[in-house]
Protein backbone atom coordinates (compact mmCIF):
# COMPACT_ATOMS: atom_id res chain seq x y z
CA UNK A 1 0.00 0.00 0.00
CA UNK A 2 0.96 3.57 -0.71
CA UNK A 3 0.43 4.13 3.12
CA UNK A 4 3.09 1.98 4.66
CA UNK A 5 5.96 4.69 4.68
CA UNK A 6 5.24 7.92 5.47
CA UNK A 7 4.47 10.97 3.25
CA UNK A 8 2.65 14.20 4.17
CA UNK A 9 -0.72 13.85 2.19
CA UNK A 10 -2.37 16.29 -0.23
CA UNK A 11 -6.20 16.34 -0.71
CA UNK A 12 -6.03 13.60 -3.36
CA UNK A 13 -3.81 11.68 -0.86
CA UNK A 14 -5.98 11.86 1.86
CA UNK A 15 -9.62 10.62 -0.43
CA UNK A 16 -7.37 7.74 -1.20
CA UNK A 17 -7.03 7.23 2.30
CA UNK A 18 -10.35 7.41 3.66
CA UNK A 19 -10.76 4.64 0.50
CA UNK A 20 -8.50 2.29 1.52
CA UNK A 21 -8.31 2.73 5.78
CA UNK A 22 -11.04 3.65 6.80
CA UNK A 23 -14.93 1.77 7.81
CA UNK A 24 -16.55 5.25 8.09
CA UNK A 25 -17.53 5.71 4.34
CA UNK A 26 -20.32 3.35 2.13
CA UNK A 27 -18.54 1.41 -0.43
CA UNK A 28 -19.03 3.51 -3.78
CA UNK A 29 -19.38 7.31 -1.99
CA UNK A 30 -18.44 10.15 -3.61
CA UNK A 31 -15.63 11.98 -1.45
CA UNK A 32 -14.23 15.30 -1.18
CA UNK A 33 -11.27 16.73 0.36
CA UNK A 34 -10.44 20.24 1.71
CA UNK A 35 -7.38 21.40 3.93
CA UNK A 36 -8.97 23.37 6.44
CA UNK A 37 -6.32 23.85 9.21
CA UNK A 38 -5.56 27.03 10.65
CA UNK A 39 -3.08 26.21 12.90
CA UNK A 40 0.90 26.81 13.04
CA UNK A 41 1.97 23.41 12.70
CA UNK A 42 -0.17 20.57 11.19
CA UNK A 43 -2.44 19.38 8.28
CA UNK A 44 -6.24 19.56 9.06
CA UNK A 45 -8.33 17.68 6.29
CA UNK A 46 -12.25 17.44 6.33
CA UNK A 47 -13.35 14.56 4.02
CA UNK A 48 -17.04 14.44 3.15
CA UNK A 49 -18.95 12.16 1.34
CA UNK A 50 -21.33 14.44 -1.65
CA UNK A 51 -24.33 11.75 -1.47
CA UNK A 52 -24.87 10.79 2.50
CA UNK A 53 -23.07 14.32 3.83
CA UNK A 54 -20.96 12.19 6.34
CA UNK A 55 -17.76 13.56 6.67
CA UNK A 56 -14.73 13.46 8.96
CA UNK A 57 -11.48 14.98 9.82
CA UNK A 58 -8.25 13.77 9.64
CA UNK A 59 -5.26 15.65 10.79
CA UNK A 60 -1.41 14.61 9.72
CA UNK A 61 1.62 16.14 11.38
CA UNK A 62 4.36 17.26 9.01
CA UNK A 63 7.96 16.91 9.95
CA UNK A 64 8.29 20.68 9.96
CA UNK A 65 5.45 23.09 11.27
CA UNK A 66 3.24 24.06 8.62
CA UNK A 67 4.03 27.55 9.18
CA UNK A 68 7.63 27.67 9.09
CA UNK A 69 10.05 24.94 7.79
CA UNK A 70 12.13 26.64 10.70
CA UNK A 71 10.86 24.40 13.27
CA UNK A 72 12.06 20.67 12.78
CA UNK A 73 9.31 18.34 14.52
CA UNK A 74 8.67 14.91 15.58
CA UNK A 75 5.62 13.82 14.51
CA UNK A 76 5.10 11.71 17.45
CA UNK A 77 3.41 14.72 18.41
CA UNK A 78 0.27 13.23 16.66
CA UNK A 79 0.56 10.11 19.08
CA UNK A 80 0.24 11.88 21.99
CA UNK A 81 -2.58 13.66 20.53
CA UNK A 82 -4.50 10.89 19.27
CA UNK A 83 -4.20 9.08 22.84
CA UNK A 84 -4.60 12.28 24.79
CA UNK A 85 -7.92 12.54 23.06
CA UNK A 86 -9.19 8.95 23.53
CA UNK A 87 -7.79 9.65 27.33
CA UNK A 88 -9.64 12.80 28.07
CA UNK A 89 -12.67 11.41 26.47
CA UNK A 90 -12.72 8.67 29.09
CA UNK A 91 -11.90 11.65 31.67
CA UNK A 92 -14.40 14.29 30.82
CA UNK A 93 -16.49 12.84 28.62
CA UNK A 94 -18.24 14.44 25.38
CA UNK A 95 -15.55 17.33 26.44
CA UNK A 96 -13.09 16.55 23.36
CA UNK A 97 -14.01 15.01 19.64
CA UNK A 98 -14.40 11.33 19.46
CA UNK A 99 -11.12 9.67 18.10
CA UNK A 100 -12.09 7.17 15.27
CA UNK A 101 -8.46 5.76 14.66
CA UNK A 102 -4.91 6.87 14.96
CA UNK A 103 -2.00 5.95 11.93
CA UNK A 104 1.10 5.17 13.77
CA UNK A 105 2.87 5.13 10.06
CA UNK A 106 1.09 8.08 8.31
CA UNK A 107 1.58 9.90 11.92
CA UNK A 108 -2.76 11.10 11.42
CA UNK A 109 -5.73 10.67 13.35
CA UNK A 110 -9.26 10.41 12.29
CA UNK A 111 -11.75 12.12 14.59
CA UNK A 112 -15.10 13.52 14.66
CA UNK A 113 -15.90 16.40 12.92
CA UNK A 114 -16.61 19.19 14.60
CA UNK A 115 -17.76 22.18 11.49
CA UNK A 116 -20.73 22.45 13.05
CA UNK A 117 -19.05 24.01 16.24
CA UNK A 118 -16.88 27.18 15.93
CA UNK A 119 -13.55 28.61 16.97
CA UNK A 120 -14.16 30.39 20.32
CA UNK A 121 -11.32 32.87 19.33
CA UNK A 122 -12.78 33.61 16.23
CA UNK A 123 -16.31 34.35 17.53
CA UNK A 124 -15.35 35.93 20.80
CA UNK A 125 -13.24 38.34 18.45
CA UNK A 126 -15.45 38.63 15.40
CA UNK A 127 -18.72 38.61 17.08
CA UNK A 128 -18.80 39.34 20.40
CA UNK A 129 -21.13 36.17 20.91
CA UNK A 130 -21.53 35.48 24.83
CA UNK A 131 -21.24 31.42 25.73
CA UNK A 132 -22.96 31.07 28.79
CA UNK A 133 -21.99 27.17 29.29
CA UNK A 134 -18.13 27.87 28.76
CA UNK A 135 -17.07 28.61 32.14
CA UNK A 136 -18.90 24.87 33.69
CA UNK A 137 -18.04 23.39 30.46
CA UNK A 138 -13.64 24.08 31.14
CA UNK A 139 -13.93 23.87 34.79
CA UNK A 140 -15.09 20.54 33.98
CA UNK A 141 -12.48 19.45 32.00
CA UNK A 142 -9.47 21.03 33.44
CA UNK A 143 -10.42 19.30 37.08
CA UNK A 144 -11.14 16.29 35.50
CA UNK A 145 -8.24 15.71 33.23
CA UNK A 146 -5.87 17.31 35.92
CA UNK A 147 -6.67 16.12 38.74
CA UNK A 148 -7.50 12.10 37.73
CA UNK A 149 -4.13 11.76 35.91
CA UNK A 150 -1.93 13.41 38.97
CA UNK A 151 -0.39 11.75 41.81
CA UNK A 152 -2.91 12.26 44.10
CA UNK A 153 -4.79 9.91 42.63
CA UNK A 154 -3.29 7.71 40.40
CA UNK A 155 -1.79 4.76 41.10
CA UNK A 156 2.20 6.22 41.61
CA UNK A 157 4.04 3.46 39.35
CA UNK A 158 0.62 3.92 36.94
CA UNK A 159 1.47 7.90 37.08
CA UNK A 160 5.39 7.42 36.42
CA UNK A 161 4.43 5.05 33.11
CA UNK A 162 1.96 7.79 31.73
CA UNK A 163 5.09 10.85 32.59
CA UNK A 164 7.49 8.76 29.78
CA UNK A 165 4.42 7.52 27.49
CA UNK A 166 3.89 11.51 27.46
CA UNK A 167 7.36 12.93 27.40
CA UNK A 168 7.17 15.58 24.73
CA UNK A 169 10.64 17.05 24.57
CA UNK A 170 10.73 19.25 21.32
CA UNK A 171 6.68 20.73 21.60
CA UNK A 172 7.74 21.30 25.28
CA UNK A 173 10.84 23.23 24.26
CA UNK A 174 8.75 25.47 21.86
CA UNK A 175 6.99 26.65 25.60
CA UNK A 176 10.23 26.79 27.51
CA UNK A 177 11.44 29.22 24.19
CA UNK A 178 8.45 30.78 23.00
CA UNK A 179 6.81 31.65 26.87
CA UNK A 180 9.29 31.21 29.04
CA UNK A 181 12.54 32.76 27.45
CA UNK A 182 12.11 34.92 24.51
CA UNK A 183 9.47 37.41 25.49
CA UNK A 184 12.01 38.80 28.57
CA UNK A 185 15.01 39.11 26.28
CA UNK A 186 15.40 41.34 23.07
CA UNK A 187 18.29 39.21 21.40
CA UNK A 188 16.50 36.18 20.16
CA UNK A 189 15.03 38.29 16.90
CA UNK A 190 11.92 36.61 17.17
CA UNK A 191 9.68 39.11 18.94
CA UNK A 192 6.95 41.02 17.11
CA UNK A 193 6.29 43.80 19.45
CA UNK A 194 3.59 46.37 18.27
CA UNK A 195 5.82 49.61 16.94
CA UNK A 196 3.92 52.32 19.45
CA UNK A 197 5.02 49.61 22.44
CA UNK A 198 8.50 49.01 21.35
CA UNK A 199 10.31 51.70 24.20
CA UNK A 200 7.26 50.55 26.97
CA UNK A 201 8.34 46.96 26.30
CA UNK A 202 12.24 47.28 26.75
CA UNK A 203 11.50 49.41 29.87
CA UNK A 204 8.69 47.60 31.46
CA UNK A 205 9.50 43.74 30.01
CA UNK A 206 13.23 43.34 29.30
CA UNK A 207 14.68 45.89 31.58
CA UNK A 208 12.58 44.55 34.70
CA UNK A 209 14.88 42.64 36.21
CA UNK A 210 12.40 41.21 39.64
CA UNK A 211 9.90 40.08 36.55
CA UNK A 212 12.78 38.53 34.29
CA UNK A 213 13.94 36.54 38.05
CA UNK A 214 10.37 35.66 38.58
CA UNK A 215 9.96 34.13 34.89
CA UNK A 216 13.26 32.27 35.28
CA UNK A 217 11.96 30.98 39.01
CA UNK A 218 8.52 30.00 36.60
CA UNK A 219 10.94 28.36 33.76
CA UNK A 220 12.67 25.87 35.70
CA UNK A 221 9.36 24.68 37.52
CA UNK A 222 7.53 24.30 34.42
CA UNK A 223 10.06 22.02 32.92
CA UNK A 224 10.43 20.28 36.63
CA UNK A 225 6.84 19.75 38.38
CA UNK A 226 5.85 17.14 36.68
CA UNK A 227 2.01 17.00 38.69
CA UNK A 228 -0.79 16.14 35.69
CA UNK A 229 -1.16 15.46 32.47
CA UNK A 230 -2.09 18.77 30.97
CA UNK A 231 -3.87 19.65 27.39
CA UNK A 232 -0.54 22.24 27.22
CA UNK A 233 -1.92 24.64 24.61
CA UNK A 234 -5.31 25.44 26.01
CA UNK A 235 -6.03 28.86 24.73
CA UNK A 236 -8.94 29.97 23.06
CA UNK A 237 -8.12 28.71 19.36
CA UNK A 238 -8.26 25.16 21.01
CA UNK A 239 -11.55 25.16 22.13
CA UNK A 240 -14.96 24.82 19.62
CA UNK A 241 -18.38 26.04 21.09
CA UNK A 242 -22.17 26.21 19.94
CA UNK A 243 -24.47 28.28 21.86
CA UNK A 244 -24.64 25.01 24.56
CA UNK A 245 -21.47 22.73 24.06
CA UNK A 246 -17.79 22.62 24.34
CA UNK A 247 -14.87 20.38 22.63
CA UNK A 248 -11.55 21.35 23.89
CA UNK A 249 -9.20 19.63 20.63
CA UNK A 250 -5.45 19.83 19.61
CA UNK A 251 -3.57 18.66 22.77
CA UNK A 252 -0.52 17.61 21.19
CA UNK A 253 2.01 19.69 23.54
CA UNK A 254 0.38 17.48 26.55
CA UNK A 255 2.93 16.57 28.59
CA UNK A 256 3.56 16.39 32.31
CA UNK A 257 3.61 19.66 33.75
CA UNK A 258 2.21 21.66 36.32
CA UNK A 259 -1.38 22.21 36.64
CA UNK A 260 -1.93 25.74 36.55
CA UNK A 261 -0.22 25.81 33.20
CA UNK A 262 -3.61 24.89 31.50
CA UNK A 263 -5.93 26.91 33.72
CA UNK A 264 -3.54 30.42 33.55
CA UNK A 265 -4.09 30.04 29.65
CA UNK A 266 -7.60 30.24 29.91
CA UNK A 267 -7.88 32.82 31.93
CA UNK A 268 -5.09 34.76 29.86
CA UNK A 269 -7.33 34.42 26.99
CA UNK A 270 -10.36 35.78 27.86
CA UNK A 271 -8.50 38.19 29.22
CA UNK A 272 -7.43 39.19 25.35
CA UNK A 273 -11.37 38.83 24.42
CA UNK A 274 -11.92 41.43 27.20
CA UNK A 275 -9.34 43.88 25.94
CA UNK A 276 -11.15 43.19 22.47
CA UNK A 277 -14.45 43.60 23.63
CA UNK A 278 -13.12 47.10 25.17
CA UNK A 279 -11.50 48.35 22.43
CA UNK A 280 -13.63 47.59 19.51
CA UNK A 281 -17.51 47.02 20.31
CA UNK A 282 -19.20 50.97 19.89
CA UNK A 283 -22.77 50.04 20.83
CA UNK A 284 -22.58 50.78 24.41
CA UNK A 285 -25.07 48.50 25.46
CA UNK A 286 -24.24 45.43 23.44
CA UNK A 287 -20.02 46.40 25.16
CA UNK A 288 -21.10 46.39 28.83
CA UNK A 289 -23.26 43.01 28.33
CA UNK A 290 -20.39 41.07 26.96
CA UNK A 291 -17.69 42.48 29.35
CA UNK A 292 -20.01 41.78 32.18
CA UNK A 293 -19.80 38.09 30.55
CA UNK A 294 -16.55 37.79 30.13
CA UNK A 295 -15.46 39.34 34.23
CA UNK A 296 -18.05 36.53 35.53
CA UNK A 297 -16.47 34.18 33.24
CA UNK A 298 -13.10 34.75 34.41
CA UNK A 299 -14.38 34.73 37.90
CA UNK A 300 -16.00 31.65 37.48
CA UNK A 301 -13.28 29.86 36.15
CA UNK A 302 -11.25 30.02 39.07
CA UNK A 303 -13.80 29.46 41.59
CA UNK A 304 -15.89 26.60 39.69
CA UNK A 305 -12.25 25.38 39.05
CA UNK A 306 -11.96 24.99 42.95
CA UNK A 307 -15.17 23.97 43.22
CA UNK A 308 -15.08 20.84 41.18
CA UNK A 309 -11.52 20.36 42.36
CA UNK A 310 -12.30 20.15 45.47
CA UNK A 311 -15.55 17.79 45.02
CA UNK A 312 -13.32 15.56 43.08
CA UNK A 313 -10.37 15.16 45.57
CA UNK A 314 -13.03 14.15 47.56
CA UNK A 315 -14.45 11.45 45.25
CA UNK A 316 -10.85 10.21 44.13
CA UNK A 317 -8.01 10.68 46.03
CA UNK A 318 -6.53 8.02 47.69
CA UNK A 319 -3.10 8.52 49.04
CA UNK A 320 -3.21 8.44 52.46
CA UNK A 321 -0.51 11.21 53.28
CA UNK A 322 -2.94 12.87 50.83
CA UNK A 323 -6.08 12.83 53.34
CA UNK A 324 -3.67 14.57 55.58
CA UNK A 325 -5.86 17.30 57.02
CA UNK A 326 -4.82 20.80 55.59
CA UNK A 327 -3.46 19.67 52.64
CA UNK A 328 -5.64 19.49 49.44
CA UNK A 329 -6.03 23.09 50.66
CA UNK A 330 -2.36 23.94 50.37
CA UNK A 331 -2.49 21.43 47.08
CA UNK A 332 -4.69 24.11 45.76
CA UNK A 333 -3.45 27.12 46.83
CA UNK A 334 -0.42 25.87 45.03
CA UNK A 335 -2.35 25.50 41.47
CA UNK A 336 -3.98 28.68 42.53
CA UNK A 337 -0.45 30.36 42.51
CA UNK A 338 0.85 28.46 39.50
CA UNK A 339 -2.27 30.20 37.25
CA UNK A 340 -2.07 33.35 38.24
CA UNK A 341 1.61 33.50 37.02
CA UNK A 342 0.48 31.78 33.86
CA UNK A 343 -1.68 33.84 33.20
CA UNK A 344 1.02 36.55 33.18
CA UNK A 345 2.98 35.28 31.37
CA UNK A 346 0.84 33.97 28.50
CA UNK A 347 -0.32 37.67 28.49
CA UNK A 348 3.24 38.68 27.74
CA UNK A 349 3.71 35.96 25.28
CA UNK A 350 1.13 36.67 23.18
CA UNK A 351 1.85 40.39 22.93
CA UNK A 352 5.60 40.64 23.11
CA UNK A 353 6.58 37.14 21.51
CA UNK A 354 6.51 35.37 18.35
CA UNK A 355 3.31 34.16 18.27
CA UNK A 356 0.40 36.93 18.65
CA UNK A 357 -3.47 36.58 19.39
CA UNK A 358 -6.29 37.86 16.93
CA UNK A 359 -7.87 39.34 19.52
CA UNK A 360 -4.84 41.97 19.94
CA UNK A 361 -3.55 42.33 16.53
CA UNK A 362 -7.15 42.73 14.73
CA UNK A 363 -7.49 45.87 16.70
CA UNK A 364 -7.18 48.74 14.56
CA UNK A 365 -6.86 52.03 16.07
CA UNK A 366 -3.27 52.40 16.72
CA UNK A 367 -3.58 54.35 20.34
CA UNK A 368 -6.80 51.95 21.08
CA UNK A 369 -4.30 48.31 20.63
CA UNK A 370 -1.27 50.39 22.00
CA UNK A 371 -3.35 50.38 25.25
CA UNK A 372 -4.97 47.28 25.43
CA UNK A 373 -1.44 46.00 25.32
CA UNK A 374 -0.34 48.39 27.89
CA UNK A 375 -3.19 47.39 30.32
CA UNK A 376 -2.64 43.38 29.92
CA UNK A 377 0.92 44.00 30.22
CA UNK A 378 0.83 46.03 33.81
CA UNK A 379 -1.01 43.04 35.01
CA UNK A 380 0.57 40.05 34.04
CA UNK A 381 3.78 41.73 35.85
CA UNK A 382 1.52 41.41 38.39
CA UNK A 383 0.10 38.15 38.02
CA UNK A 384 3.31 37.30 38.07
CA UNK A 385 5.44 38.97 40.78
CA UNK A 386 2.25 38.95 43.62
CA UNK A 387 1.54 35.55 42.14
CA UNK A 388 1.10 34.17 46.02
CA UNK A 389 -1.42 36.64 47.08
CA UNK A 390 -4.30 35.10 44.24
CA UNK A 391 -7.18 32.91 45.51
CA UNK A 392 -10.09 33.82 44.12
CA UNK A 393 -11.93 34.65 40.42
CA UNK A 394 -12.35 37.97 42.02
CA UNK A 395 -8.44 38.82 42.65
CA UNK A 396 -7.96 37.97 39.39
CA UNK A 397 -10.43 40.37 38.21
CA UNK A 398 -9.77 43.01 40.24
CA UNK A 399 -6.17 42.78 39.21
CA UNK A 400 -7.21 43.60 35.45
CA UNK A 401 -9.30 46.27 36.51
CA UNK A 402 -7.15 47.96 38.38
CA UNK A 403 -4.76 49.24 35.94
CA UNK A 404 -7.14 51.75 34.38
P1 LIG B 1 -2.87 22.85 14.84
O1 LIG B 1 -2.30 21.80 15.71
O2 LIG B 1 -2.14 22.98 13.55
O3 LIG B 1 -3.09 24.16 15.55
P2 LIG B 1 -5.74 22.34 15.21
O4 LIG B 1 -6.04 21.00 15.79
O5 LIG B 1 -5.81 23.50 16.13
O6 LIG B 1 -4.35 22.30 14.42
O7 LIG B 1 -6.75 22.57 14.02
C1 LIG B 1 -6.62 23.67 13.14
C2 LIG B 1 -8.00 24.07 12.63
O8 LIG B 1 -8.60 22.96 11.95
C3 LIG B 1 -8.97 24.43 13.75
O9 LIG B 1 -8.86 25.78 14.11
C4 LIG B 1 -10.30 24.10 13.10
O10 LIG B 1 -10.71 25.16 12.27
C5 LIG B 1 -9.98 22.89 12.24
N1 LIG B 1 -10.26 21.63 12.95
C6 LIG B 1 -9.43 20.93 13.76
N2 LIG B 1 -10.02 19.84 14.28
C7 LIG B 1 -11.28 19.83 13.79
C8 LIG B 1 -12.42 18.95 13.95
N3 LIG B 1 -12.36 17.87 14.72
N4 LIG B 1 -13.55 19.28 13.28
C9 LIG B 1 -13.62 20.38 12.49
N5 LIG B 1 -12.60 21.23 12.30
C10 LIG B 1 -11.43 20.97 12.93
MG1 LIG C 1 -4.29 24.58 17.14
MG1 LIG D 1 -1.69 22.31 17.68
MG1 LIG E 1 2.99 40.96 19.02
Amino acid sequence: SRFSNYFLMKNEDVIDYAKERLDFFAPGSELECDEIGDGNLNYVFKVRDKKSGKSVIIKQAGETARISDEFKLSTNRNRIESEVLVLQNKLAPGLVPAVYQYDDVMSCCVMEDLSNYKILRAVLSEDHRIFPYFAEHITSFMANTLLLTSDVVMNHKDKKDAAVNFINPELCEITEDLVYTEPFNDCFGRNDVFTSNQEWVAAEIYGDDQLRLEAAKLKFQFMTNAQALLHGDLHTGSVFVTEKETKVIDPEFAFYGPMGYDVGNVIANLMFAWANGNAVIKDEKKRSEYIAWLEQTIIDVVDLFRSKFSAVWDDSVQDVMAKEKGFKEYYLQNIITDTAAVTGLELIRRIVGLAGVKDITSIVSEHDRMTAERVLLTAAKTFIKNRYSFVKGQDFLDTLLQVQ
